[in-house]
């Protein structure tokens, strides 16, 4: 199976993930995508995010009737920051036939050297790597550096009409009673509403 593995915080999905997901899926001809979501990114020790439970719910509206899409909550069940190479360790572990991609934004991919164990990394998986925004993707000479040949081989790139939407806006968005209509699936934006996530007080709609 081509398992394509998409890791993030997801607070909340919006829909940058949703096309990216989407995108790779088709243009790569995966077979499942495994939306994954951190417990505890090691990029964002010290910021609060929302509950798993809720990350979840969210998760799992936003990928109803997708038959491709799945929830794999392999990080959330672990203690400690979420290792993107632990969680590939295991996935492989538990059924060796599996052929992993690591799906990523260009953002992810411009810090991925500083992530810990790259090397071993691009040898359990291929990475996706997905313009975000209008932005291009960044150039692969760090990755060179830091992980050699290997890079030539197990880097692949899609592209997709940029959706320049972060979750951090979103959110702010949120806070400040403006309207997230059309960024994230109705279903998502409902259910943002009736937890009051994000710093929505008693009477905001
Ligand atoms: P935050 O604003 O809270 O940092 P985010 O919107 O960047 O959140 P994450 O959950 O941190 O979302 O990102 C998960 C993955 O999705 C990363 O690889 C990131 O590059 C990618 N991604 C997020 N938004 C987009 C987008 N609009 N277009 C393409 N890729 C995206």
């Amino acid at each position: 199976m081509r398992l394509g593995i998409f890791g993030g915080t997801f607070d909340p999905i919006h829909l940058g993930h949703l096309a990216l997901a989407e995108q790779c899926r088709d243009q790569q001809s995966l077979d499942e995508i495994w939306f994954v979501p951190a417990a505890q990114p090691p990029h964002k020790l010290g910021t609060t995010i929302s509950a798993a439970k809720a990350r979840c719910e969210m998760l799992e509206f936003a990928i109803a009737g997708n038959s491709a899409f799945r929830i794999s909550s392999i990080e959330l069940d672990r203690q400690g920051p979420s290792y993107t190479v632990t969680t590939l360790e295991q996935l492989k572990t538990e059924d060796d036939s599996r052929e992993l991609f690591l799906l990523m934004g260009a953002d992810s991919l411009q810090y991925f050297p500083s992530w810990r164990s790259p090397q071993r990394i691009l040898e359990l998986a291929t990475i996706v790597a997905v313009n975000r925004g209008d932005r291009p993707l960044p150039d692969l000479s760090e990755m060179r550096l830091a992980c050699g040949e290997i890079v030539e081989t197990r880097v692949v790139t899609v592209t997709m009409p940029g959706i320049d939407l972060s979750a951090t806006d979103i959110r702010q968005r949120v806070a400040s009673k403006r309207s997230i209509r059309y960024f994230v699936p109705r279903s998502v934006e409902a259910y943002i509403q009736e937890h009051r996530l994000y710093g929505q007080s008693e009477n905001s709609v």
